[in-house]
């Protein structure tokens, strides 16, 4: 949101009196276009300079038409009449006003931003430029006509057109960073727009429309349209400008203008059409700035939506996985557990029988007298030596393929995939041997010093019928071959523990 530009009280000095040599200029060419004799402007763009910089730098933009109206008089003599004193207040107290009202009205300083800006500024404008008719009216008799041809609301509207014509303009400049601006100002299309915006002007001022019976709007309305819709607000309303500027300085026009239009005077009525005109673009021009202000900020929510549902998607399978590894795997020692042990057997038995055939072996392992060992060391002791068992039954299976899971309290089970009861059997032995060397002492165990185990070996030969055997059929299958290890345990213990019993 743009915000008024902070300046140092010496930065302000500069700019206000540069703002009143730029208004003695605007105030002179205004001039020009008005009847000379009454020095009042139809189009007062001095006006939509003092609005825009009371929107822009408050109250210090106050003093800017005082000086202007002064540094725009031809002589020095000029510079001491009421009507020059009387045109300079009026304006300056307007000014006041609008700096008062707008900012208070509009929400944000950008004209542009909303409808409700643009119509609370204009509103704004219109209230400050008739507190300036009705001031001047106290001295100047002229203005006290409200008629249509009175002198009064073509003073009025005279400002209200000069706001509505330079300050939208003013305000996409000042205090901004031009650059951007620049750059489209350089496009090929908008120089069509310009020629095309110069070439109303001067077949208008002309008088070529009355031979071609068109109205001024036939003409100015797509031009201001065109602008509205395909450029940017600078451009847009630099365009009105140029347009305005074409239009507002004929060489001479009070005979050649628009003389078939009746009731009002050809000049009231030009400014009249181009006021509406460019009010009517730049209300277009706000709807279509919001809307593509809001399709861009609503193709970035969409854009940020899509990533944060990517992230979530990503984090909820990252948690699904560790949710499922979680489900299968035992706390304590980090072995499968007895759940996902079953899985595998089932999943392996079938993966071997539809390969053709196979070898399948199981080894049921139970730590010896682990109740003393526990009653000896200590629980905790005891879950230590849970996880070294563990970390013994790891090293004899294949990543893949085997499987070592607990299968409940101190009891263990190894599977093994395409390996024979015979190798099983030396594995098991080989399981013996590799725990009695890590000499985990158990000195309440009546069969060794250390931690032993008792292994019940069991294997099985798959065929390739087995694949077709019914669901039943296999679970019995292995049903049978788990209570042969079972069995073959029961006998290693009753065989004196510490010890691999096969069969
Ligand atoms: P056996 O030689 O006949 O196998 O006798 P055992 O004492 O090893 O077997 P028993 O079934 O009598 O006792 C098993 C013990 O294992 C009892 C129980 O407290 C212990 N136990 C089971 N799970 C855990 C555990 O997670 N941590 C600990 N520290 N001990 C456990
Ligand atoms: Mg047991
Ligand atoms: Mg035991």
């Amino acid at each position: 949101m743009p915000r008024a530009i902070e300046l140092e009280p010496g930065a302000h000095l500069r700019l206000v009196l540069s703002a009143s040599v730029a208004y003695a200029v605007l105030a002179l060419l205004s001039g020009l276009s008005g009847p000379r004799d009454t020095a009042l402007a139809e189009l007062w763009l001095p006006a939509g300079l003092s609005a825009a910089l009371a929107l822009r730098i408050g109250l210090w933009a106050v003093p800017i038409p005082v000086l202007g109206t002064l540094l725009s008089q031809p002589s020095t003599a000029a510079l001491f009449s009421p009507s020059v004193l009387v045109v300079g207040l009026t304006h300056a107290c307007a000014t006041a006003l609008l700096a008062a009202l707008a900012p208070w009205w509009m929400r944000g300083q950008d004209l542009l931003a909303s409808l409700r800006n643009l119509l609370a500024f204009l509103a704004a404008a219109a209230l400050s430029a008739l507190l300036s008719t009705l001031m001047a009216a106290l001295v100047l008799p002229e203005l006290r006509d409200w008629s249509l041809q009175g002198n009064a609301l073509g003073w009025w509207g005279s400002e209200i057109a000069g706001v509505i014509v330079l300050a939208p303009a003013l305000l996409c400049w000042i205090g901004r960073p031009a650059a951007p601006r620049l750059r489209e100002l350089q496009r090929p299309k908008f120089l069509l727009l310009l020629l095309g915006c110069l070439l109303a002007a001067v077949t208008i001022n002309l008088g070529v429309i009355k031979v071609l019976a068109l109205r001024p709007l036939t003409l100015l309305l797509p031009l201001t349209l065109w602008g509205a819709l395909r450029f940017s607000p600078a451009a847009a309303t630099t365009a009105n400008v140029v347009l305005a500027l074409g239009l507002s300085l004929p060489p001479d026009q009070d005979e050649k203008l628009l003389q078939s239009f009746s009731g009002l005077e050809s000049q009231e009525l030009l400014e009249l059409t181009l006021a509406t005109t460019l009010f009517v673009g730049l209300v277009v021009l706000v709807v279509s700035n919001t809307r593509s202000r809001t399709s861009r900020q609503l193709a970035q929510l969409a854009g940020s939506l899509e990533r944060t549902v990517s992230e979530r998607t990503d984090e909820l399978a990252q948690a699904n996985a560790r949710l499922r590894q979680l489900s299968q795997t035992d706390s304590l020692t980090g072995l499968a557990n007895r759940r996902h042990f079953d899985a595998l057997l089932r999943e392996q038995w079938q993966r071997l029988a539809a390969a053709g055939g196979g070898d399948l072996a199981v080894a049921l392992i139970d730590i010896d007298h682990f109740k003393l060992y526990n009653d000896h060391y200590g629980h905790q002791a005891g879950d230590c030596c849970l996880q070294q068992v563990a970390q013994r039954l790891k090293a004899q299976v294949r990543d893949g393929r085997d499987c070592a899971a607990r299968y409940g309290g101190e009891e263990f089970v190894l599977l093994w995939s395409g390996v024979t009861g015979a190798q099983a059997a030396a594995m098991a032995e080989r399981l013996l041997q590799d725990l009695r060397g890590r000499q985990i002492e158990h000195a309440a165990s009546p069969v060794a010093a250390v931690v032993s185990l008792s292994i019940g070996v069991a294997s099985v030969r798959l065929s390739h019928q087995d694949v077709s055997a019914p669901a039943d059929e296999r679970h019995q299958q292995i049903e049978h071959l788990l209570k042969q290890a079972d069995q073959r345990l029961y006998a290693a213990k009753a065989g004196g523990r510490d010890r691999v019993c096969v069969g």
